[in-house]
């Protein structure tokens, strides 16, 4: 049998929309997107969507729009993938890790106060964060809702308030997800969602951001495009008017083509989560009785966005575990090895082991098994056998 990681959901309906959009004046960004835009600020509850060209990109301007820099230095996780990070050096800015919790491979918000405490001093009256051992201000936390469970938005979200610190959700695994009440960009600053072609909702490339803050969901808008005042489609469609350049902008507007594709894939998000929400269950008990395989927990008041199932197994096998599944024809992923040990941080950041054990460990144990709802049952079936063979040995 032969299982692909992952299979998208693009069909007819899909096709159909991209089909008229290329039969229509405007290619770029235009009714479509703002259709798009609209449809996921009310599936979020949220006030103002930006679609964009990927998260990297709604990452970035996120920063951005807070004039996050320079001498700037941002909180975040290491177990997750470098597209987190590289935003944070895009803008100028230095990211600095924080360890994760062992159950769920998220960023612990207990070890961002205990960084807090030991290593900065808070100048309350200018609300400035000081990392002393650099000298830089720390302005913000980035945390990843990884696979799909939420942080702990809340606590995070105290300590942001207590440190007058922004915060920027990767939600790249995580539109489906809530936990406590809370949906992604409900207390964070902004969120960060990804279309990548992987992901629970997909156009191929593609991202976006939402926030509650007017102004910033303004500033995010001018820079997505260049800097300029007007779009193409306010530039054409109507009585011709001049342009600006406010700022110096990016080009990461979203375009109709891409709008097009994930319209109806938005409206079906609920129904697909439903049958990976089962498909995960059905790994997880499948999985509970073997002693040699872990899995990340979902906590109690948590929906799961379900993006990833990863299984977690002995370091020192695990690359023959990988390996012998992909012999059976099972398609499998490694989310992530933890980044800071990647050659460029190590390099770049004299970064080593030993510095983040729980995300080392994670990222030396970790295998994603395909999680996607167009498998069959007895592919799962399949997969299910093969991981309770193979991993015990
Ligand atoms: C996929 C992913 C990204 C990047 O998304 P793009 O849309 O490809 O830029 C960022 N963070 C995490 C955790 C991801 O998995």
């Amino acid at each position: 049998m032969k299982i692909e990681f992952f299979e998208h959901n693009i069909g007819e309906t899909e096709i159909k929309r991209v089909i008229e959009v290329l039969n229509s004046l405007f290619l770029t960004t235009g009714d479509v997107v703002s259709e798009f835009e609209q449809k996921f600020s009310s599936y979020l509850g949220c006030r103002y969507t930006i679609g964009v060209t990927s998260c990297t990109a709604a990452l970035h301007l996120s920063l951005l729009a807070y004039g996050i820099g320079k001498e700037d230095e941002v909180l975040t996780t290491p177990m997750t993938f470098i597209a987190t990070a590289t935003p944070i050096l895009h803008a100028g800015a230095t990211p600095v890790f924080v360890d994760v919790e062992p159950e769920t491979g998220n960023i612990d918000a207990t070890k961002i106060e205990e960084f807090i405490n030991e290593n900065c001093s808070f100048n309350g009256i200018k609300g400035e964060l000081l990392n002393r051992a650099t000298g830089k201000r720390i302005r913000a936390i980035v945390p990843v809702h990884l696979y799909g469970h939420l942080c702990d938005m809340k606590k995070i979200r105290a300590i942001a308030n207590q440190y007058n610190l922004i915060v920027i959700e990767d939600a790249a695994h995580c539109i489906e997800g809530e936990r406590d009440g809370v949906k992604p960009g409900q207390l964070g600053d902004t969120a960060c969602f990804s279309f990548y072609a992987t992901k629970n909702m997909t156009c191929g490339e593609g991202g976006a951001v939402v926030t509650n803050d007017e102004s910033i969901a303004q500033k995010i808008r001018l820079l997505r495009l260049h800097g300029m005042t007007k779009n193409a489609a306010d530039r054409y469609t109507k009585k011709y008017e001049h342009w600006d350049m406010e700022a110096l902008g990016w080009k990461y507007n979203m375009d109709n083509i891409k709008a097009a594709l994930l319209l109806n894939q938005l409206d079906l998000i609920e129904e697909r989560w439903a049958l990976r929400e089962r498909l995960c269950q059905k790994y997880e008990e499948a999985f509970l009785k073997i002693q040699d395989i872990d899995s990340p927990t979902v906590l109690g008041s948590t929906k799961s966005a379900r993006h990833l199932f990863t299984v977690w197994v002995d370091p020192g096998k695990r690359d023959a575990i990988l390996w012998q599944l992909q012999d059976h024809g099972i398609g499998v992923a490694v989310n992530f090895r933890a980044i800071h040990l990647l050659e460029y941080f190590r390099e770049t950041f004299g970064f080593g082991r030993g510095m983040f054990p729980i995300a080392e460990k994670i990222g030396d144990s970790t295998i994603s098994l395909p999680t996607y709802p167009k498998l069959s049952t007895e592919q799962v079936d399949y997969t299910i056998e093969c991981v309770r063979r193979i991993v015990p040995q």
